[in-house]
């Protein structure tokens, strides 16, 4: 398939990367294997449009990001379905994730029309002190295989805003649904060279878009392995960097929570995506007091959910994206039994005729969990939720806050003293108080320690694409 799109224009190459159907293992699509060569052309593409499209006024490239919004809604139905054939994400999902697509663009549409500089004042009559706010330049968009086309439009929506030009690299696992965004930001009459796509291998991409000097901002969503090393090699050109990175997010259940809410939020927070999102829940603490009411109640919520390809009526858990992820969580699921936990529900290969053919993995239960488990210390990416006891706030604070992550972390209590007690203390950017979402279009969104750095989402999303300029006046 032509899915290169540099300079405007479509582009194949001789060899091309499949793309598969986690729930069934049929080839979906195939796209482009982008070489080093490539990446730079799309750089150099990036360069040349950057003048132009930044000197743009912020209301004409407004029009453009609600064009394209329009027409991402527009192709709701057929966007989702391919995201589900690629990702395996339940279609209900899947066409949430689009709708957050497309208000991607209408949020900074509005956003870049707001961007304002200073007028500050000077030390004498004849002297003007002025900031102005300016595009960083050609931005590098690199997205992870979990949100395929939200993570793209989030990026590429505030890099436009701002009036940067984009070169996005989309996981080789989930290419297509970036590839269909771009061809909608093509229809929306975004000039040529603004946005640019390249699929391929990460390494002899990336490469380029961390070494070339005319990238000046690298925007990341994946795993910390990759953030760091995208780190080190942006360091040679200095680069501004927005890493969002892995996590390992706990969930609290104090004794006074309620516990029906508790339990909607624990399934939602840990189950949502099959485990596979940055923010899941990967360590469900719970007070030693209402442990045994909520072990009960939220192992029978999880056995519960409808595990099934996710093109079916009803499905709540889709495959995970690949073999390896199901042996991640076959091995995690092993550890946390060999040293001592119980597998309470699933924690298996799905065994009916719907599933075999692809890679479900039964959601499961460990109770009785401790620190020293993988799945307490590594990201599972998966439906596994082990469940730790504490006894009290010190002691599931420390827990909390172990690991080297710090992207989300929730808790669920009805005292206000406590909610705000804790929330201040949890080592993590985005917290979900009573609340297993966590964050809308309009929070930001980013981790703390090795999680990363930078915010997007809402207005502190366009402050990633932005630099500031000073200008003294002499008028003497
Ligand atoms: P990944 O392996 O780090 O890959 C992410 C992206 O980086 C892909 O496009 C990948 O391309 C590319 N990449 C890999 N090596 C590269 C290199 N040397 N240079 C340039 N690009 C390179 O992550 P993933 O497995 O796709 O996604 C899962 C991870 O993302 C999890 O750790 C999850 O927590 C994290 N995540 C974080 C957030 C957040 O907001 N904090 C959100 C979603 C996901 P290829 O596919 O071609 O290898």
């Amino acid at each position: 398939m032509k899915s290169l799109y540099i300079d405007g224009r479509w582009e194949e190459c001789e060899t091309t990367i499949a793309v598969q159907d986690p729930a069934t293992g049929e080839v979906v699509g195939d796209v482009a294997r982008g070489r080093a060569e490539d990446a730079v052309r799309a750089v150099e593409a990036a360069e040349r449009a950057r003048q132009s499209w930044r000197g743009v006024p912020a209301d004409v490239r407004a029009v453009r990001l609600r064009r394209v919004a329009a027409l991402v809604l527009e192709h709701q139905e057929k966007l989702a379905r391919l995201l589900t054939r690629e990702q395996g994400k339940p279609l209900a999902d899947a066409r949430g994730e689009v709708q957050s697509a497309a208000e991607q663009f209408l949020w900074y549409a509005e956003e870049g029309r707001r961007v304002q500089g200073d007028v500050l004042q000077a030390p004498a009559p004849g002297r003007r002190f002025w900031v102005w706010r300016e595009p960083v330049g050609v931005s590098a968009v690199i997205t992870p295989w979990n949100y395929p086309i939200q993570t793209v439009a989030r990026k590429t929506a505030a890099a436009l805003a701002a009036g940067c030009t984009v070169v996005a690299k989309p996981s080789s696992l989930t290419p297509l649904s970036a590839v269909e965004l771009v061809r909608l930001i093509e229809q929306a009459d975004v000039p040529p060279g603004v946005v640019n796509l390249v699929t391929g291998p990460a390494d002899e991409i990336g490469g380029v878009l961390t070494s070339h000097p005319a990238v000046r901002k690298i925007t990341f969503t994946g795993s910390t392995e990759v953030g760091k090393r995208l780190m080190a090699e942006a360091s040679s050109t200095v680069k501004s960097l927005s890493l969002e990175l892995g996590g390992h997010a706990p969930l609290l259940v104090f004794e006074d929570a309620d516990l029906n809410a508790a339990v909607k939020g624990a399934v939602t927070a840990r189950f949502r995506s099959m485990g596979q999102i940055c923010h899941s829940a990967n360590r469900i603490l719970v007070h030693r007091d209402i442990l045994p009411a909520f072990r009960e109640a939220f192992t029978a919520a999880v056995a519960a959910l409808k595990v099934a390809p996710g093109l079916e009526p009803g499905s709540q858990i889709g495959p995970l994206i690949n073999e390896e992820a199901v042996l991640r969580a076959e091995r995690h699921v092993r550890d946390a039994v060999d040293r001592g936990a119980s597998l309470l529900t699933g924690g298996e290969r799905g065994r009916d005729p719907n599933l075999v053919g692809g890679t479900f993995f039964l959601p499961a239960v460990l109770d009785n969990c401790g620190p020293e488990m993988l799945v307490a210390r590594e990201e599972t990416f998966g439906p596994v939720a082990p469940l730790i006891p504490f006894e009290d706030e010190d002691e599931a604070i420390a827990e909390a806050n172990r690991t080297p992550y710090g992207l989300a972390a929730y808790l669920f209590t009805r005292e206000l003293a406590r909610a705000i007690r804790v929330a201040e203390r949890l080592d993590a950017g985005v917290i979900g108080l009573n609340d297993a979402r966590a964050s809308g279009i309009s929070t930001p969104f980013g981790g703390v320690k090795e999680s990363g750095f930078g915010r997007e989402g809402g207005h502190y999303g366009i402050e990633e694409f932005l630099v500031t300029k000073s200008i003294a006046v002499s008028m003497e």
